[in-house]
Order: structure tokens, then C-alpha cells, then sequence
């Protein structure tokens, strides 16, 4: 599907309305992990190249009263970017009105310009989630072209990307936005293969359509983490006091009925009577678990089972953690299987999932995968095969 990209925009002198995901974590008004800045990046200097003045805007957790706007300005972003482009940005801190139609009005081109988050939109009825018509033709009112390269937002149709999307004349989809689509959309539609999908994370509720959709297309699906008990529980194990969903059981078991032995199990686990790090670990086949214990790891056969079999794919999507490794003697298999990923040159390697990628770039895989997504919920609705709105847009206005 060839979408159109800002590599097909003439935008010199242009007002170029983009938006980005800068949807960043933050901790006392610091960005700790500013990766969906450094990801936008690549389409921002483009357009400046391009001698377009370039309007970013973004939204930044979640609004719904005056008192959550307190920490959830875009002011420490703009200024983190301004760091990263080595080039001023102009932050305006309205996200309507004179004041933010003058600072446009009096762009040159190869200016960056970002306003407030979107959000704050949200507290007089919801304009931006809702997706008010008034707002999203008014936000297109402000500049010539639209570039969509929020990925992390696409499973949503909100003002700030179909609204706008809607207004505007000509459309365009960013260049990470554009990376998303060759890997994941990629992977889905087209891989080569040998195609092996890796699935963990806390619950199979969570993941249901992911596996389902995944169980079409791949060639094996190998399950771990916390959703792993679910399964084993469903083949009638016992399963001690592992992470379970009781009423996923039924779902369990049609899901290994659409699997059959496409679907790989983790055959050992590391076992601990408490849920935390400090304490005592016991490493036993699957049939083996007692009543007092529960799974926090896979255990080191599967680890190698998992690791052999990444070995002869040629496309690995990954997602979801399979043990606790916020604890550090829970993440062998966790890290085992990043390192796995990592040493496969000629392997597509694909990761996405909101913790999967934090523990793939904290603990320092980021350059070793093919593609890390910046999307959580975006890569997870892209792997169950549903179509994006922020992105099926941009199809519909060219
Ligand atoms: P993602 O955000 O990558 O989609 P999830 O949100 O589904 O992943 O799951 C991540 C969480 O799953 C992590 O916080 C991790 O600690 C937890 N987890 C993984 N394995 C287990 C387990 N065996 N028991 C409990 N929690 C687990
Ligand atoms: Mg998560």
C-alpha cells in the first residue's frame, strides 16, 4: 500500500501542520525516556530542509479537569526538541486563538513553532478526543498542508488527526509514520519467513486479537510471560499462584484449538513463592508447579527452545515481556530473547508494545532491533489486523 509521504509534498514557504507523538513519560517535569522525540526527528528536519514552517503539535497524557493540566505541558518537550534540532523552537502555550494565530502568521520558512498539548481541549467536552468538527477545522485553518507522524495515536480518530485530516486539502504521512507501516503493516501482509511471533506480557485478555490475527499469519507463536498460566491452566496443569484469568479459560482452549502446533508453550519456569526479587527460586517443567508457587520467568529450556527457533526465522514480531523483568533475577529469559533478536543479522526484527520496547531500550537493545514501535496500543491494534484511522485518512484525502 503505497501511502502518500512528505517525500511527495512541494512545501517550500508552506505552512506544514504536523502532527507527533510526543506523548513522552515524565517524572517532576522531566522527560525520562524521550525516544518518541528522537523518532520524530527524521520527518521535523526533513520539512525544514524542505523550507516548510513547520507547526508541531502534540497531546500529552490524559486531561479531563483544570487541576490535571499541572505537569502536562509541552513546554519542557519543546524545549528538549529545541536541545535535539539545535535550532530554537517557538513554544506557544494556547492551543487556539490570536496569540497562536499571530506566532503563525509570522513564521518564516524553516521555523519550528509547537503549541499546547491537545488535550487541554478535553476539558470543556472533550474537543480533541471526541473529535469536534469546530476544532479540527479550526486547527486546519492554521497552516497549507497536513503531515500525520503521531503513530502512538492512529488507533484513535481524534481532532488533531483525523479531524484536521479532514480539512485539509493535502495529506501527508510522516516519515516514522511511514517506518511503522514498512515493518509492522509489513510483517502483517507480507513477511518472509520462516514468520515467528513472540507473545507475553501480563494477561491474554489484553492480547487476544493479536494472537488470533497472529495465529493466521505466522509460521509459530510462542507464548510466555504472564499470560502463559492462563494456557497451562486451560491443559488442565496446576499453576500454583501464577498470574491467571479465570474466565479466559474457554478462550484458552479455542485459541490452541485455531493454533494447534503452531503454538509454542514455555516448557520450564522459574518459580518463587513471593512476587518479588529477593527470594528464593525454584526452576521446574511445567508440570511441576506447586500449589505455593508461582511463575515469574520462563525457565532456561524454554529460553533455549525460544532462542533456537529465533534462529531460523527470517521475520520475529515481539510482544509483550515474558517474565517480571522490572525485577532483576526475573529477566534472563526476557533479556535472553533480546539478545537472541540481536544477534540475528539477517532476521527482520520487530518489537512493539509499550513495555516490550521500554525494556528493549533500557536495557540497551535500541540499535540491535530492526524496529522498536513507538506505538503501544497502535502496534497492538496494527498486529490484530485492524485498520488505524490516523492512517487510513491519509489514503481517503489523496
Ligand atoms: P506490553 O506493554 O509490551 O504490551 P504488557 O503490558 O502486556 O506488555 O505486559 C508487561 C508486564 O507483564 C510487565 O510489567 C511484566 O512484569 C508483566 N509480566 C510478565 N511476565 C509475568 C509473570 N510471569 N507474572 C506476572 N507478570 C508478568
Ligand atoms: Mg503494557
Amino acid at each position: 500500500m503505497a501511502k502518500k509521504t512528505i517525500r511527495d509534498l512541494e512545501v517550500t514557504g508552506k505552512t506544514a501542520l504536523v502532527r507527533v507523538d510526543f506523548n513522552v513519560p515524565m517524572k517532576n517535569g522531566e522527560i525520562t525516556d524521550d525516544n518518541r522525540i528522537r523518532q520524530a526527528l527524521p520527518t521535523i528536519n526533513a520539512l525544514i530542509e524542505k523550507n516548510a514552517k513547520v507547526v508541531l503539535f502534540s497531546h500529552l497524557g490524559r486531561v479531563k479537569t483544570e487541576e490535571d493540566k499541572a505537569g502536562k505541558s509541552l513546554k519542557p518537550v519543546a524545549e528538549a526538541l529545541s536541545e535535539q534540532l539545535v535550532r530554537p523552537v517557538k513554544f506557544v502555550g494556547y492551543t487556539r486563538g490570536i496569540e497562536l494565530e499571530t506566532a503563525i502568521t509570522s513564521m518564516k520558512a524553516g521555523d519550528v513553532l509547537m503549541f499546547e498539548n491537545t488535550r487541554f481541549e478535553d476539558i470543556d467536552g472533550k474537543k480533541e478526543s471526541k473529535n469536534d468538527p469546530e476544532l479540527g477545522k479550526y486547527w486546519a485553518s492554521l497552516g497549507d498542508v497536513f503531515v500525520n507522524d503521531a503513530f502512538g495515536t492512529a488507533h484513535r480518530a481524534h481532532a488533531s488527526n483525523v479531524g484536521i485530516a479532514t480539512h485539509m486539502d493535502e495529506v501527508a504521512a510522516g516519515l516514522l509514520v511511514e517506518k511503522e507501516i514498512k515493518f509492522i503493516g509489513g510483517a502483517v501482509s507480507n513477511p518472509e519467513r520462516p514468520f515467528y511471533a513472540i507473545l507475553g506480557g501480563a494477561k491474554v485478555s489484553d492480547k487476544i486479537g493479536v494472537i488470533s490475527n497472529l495465529l493466521d499469519i505466522a509460521d509459530k507463536v510462542l507464548i510466555g510471560g504472564g499470560m502463559s498460566y492462563t494456557f497451562l491452566k486451560a491443559q488442565g496443569y496446576e499453576i500454583g499462584k501464577s498470574l491467571v484469568e479465570d474466565d479466559k479459560l474457554d478462550l484458552a482452549k479455542s485459541l490452541m484449538e485455531k493454533g494447534k502446533d503452531k503454538l509454542v508453550f514455555a516448557e520450564d519456569f522459574k518459580l518463587a513463592k513471593e512476587f518479588k526479587n529477593d527470594t528464593p527460586i525454584r526452576i521446574a517443567d511445567r508440570d511441576d508447579i506447586q500449589k505455593d508457587e508461582e511463575g515469574l520467568d520462563i525457565g532456561p529450556k524454554s529460553l533455549e527452545l525460544f532462542q533456537n527457533l529465533i534462529k531460523e526465522a527470517k521475520t520475529v514480531v515481539w510482544n509483550g515481556p515474558v517474565g517480571v523483568f522490572e525485577f532483576e533475577n526475573f529477566a534472563q529469559g526476557t533479556l535472553g530473547i533480546l539478545e537472541a533478536l540481536a544477534s540475528q543479522k539477517d532476521t527482520t526484527t520487530i518489537l512493539g508494545g509499550g513495555d516490550s520496547a521500554a525494556a528493549a531500550i533500557s536495557l540497551g537493545y535500541e540499535d540491535k532491533i530492526t524496529h522498536i514501535s513507538t506505538g503501544g496500543g497502535a502496534s497492538l491494534e496494527y498486529l490484530e489486523g485492524k485498520e488505524l484511522p490516523g492512517i487510513k485518512i491519509i489514503d481517503e484525502i489523496n
